[in-house]
């Protein structure tokens, strides 16, 4: 995407239920298919506690870069769209879900609205978030700090890499 325009926003996704690798991979291949979204760089893939109510399986994780036009707006209403498609069903809040996208960067946009909180709140002490986003954003800083300095601060016990690189979703179908 060469368009001036355009801008470095993070992702993250996690899911708990079914296939969660596959469904994570679909949704970057779906991310991957528009043309106002070019993923840029994909984390390793991660198998994290849960978070919140642990009384629930294991989650995936990983985190992705994107080039893109779109606002923060619209590439949040976009995530909202594809975790619709790929049929999460919304109940409890930190509970069991198919697929969960969230908007943690979107370049120097900050915006602390309910509908729409950017860097998305409390991703720094979450080792879930921070862990993979490290492998592809170590420096970018996030509330006066780095990435790879919260990455070591979080507890990341449990957390392991399920992948060796960033392309475990190019061969998922
Ligand atoms: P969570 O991701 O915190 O577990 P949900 O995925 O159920 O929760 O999201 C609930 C709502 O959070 C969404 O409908 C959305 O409007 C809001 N939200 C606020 N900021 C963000 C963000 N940065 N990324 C994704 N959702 C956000
Ligand atoms: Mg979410």
């Amino acid at each position: 995407m060469a368009d001036s325009a355009a801008v470095i926003a993070a992702i993250g996704l996690g899911g708990n239920i079914g296939n969660p690798r596959q469904t994570m991979a679909r949704a970057l291949k779906l991310l991957q298919a528009r043309d106002d979204v070019a993923i840029r760089t994909v984390s390793k893939l991660y198998r994290t506690p849960p978070w919140g109510n642990t009384d629930q399986e294991w989650f995936h994780n990983a985190c992705a870069l994107v080039e893109t036009t779109l606002d923060p707006h619209q590439l949040l209403k976009v995530c909202l769209e594809i975790e619709l498609q790929l049929g999460r069903v919304r109940t409890d809040r930190w509970g069991p879900r198919t697929i969960d996208l969230d908007v943690l960067l979107h370049g120097d946009f900050l915006s602390d609205h309910a509908d729409l909180t950017v860097p998305h709140p409390r991703m720094t002490e979450r080792a879930f978030v921070m862990v993979p986003l490290a492998d592809i954003a170590p420096q970018a800083v996030v509330n006066l700090q780095s990435i790879a300095d919260w990455s070591s601060e979080v507890d990341s016990a449990g957390i392991e890499a399920l992948s060796k690189s960033g392309d475990w979703w190019q061969d998922e179908a």
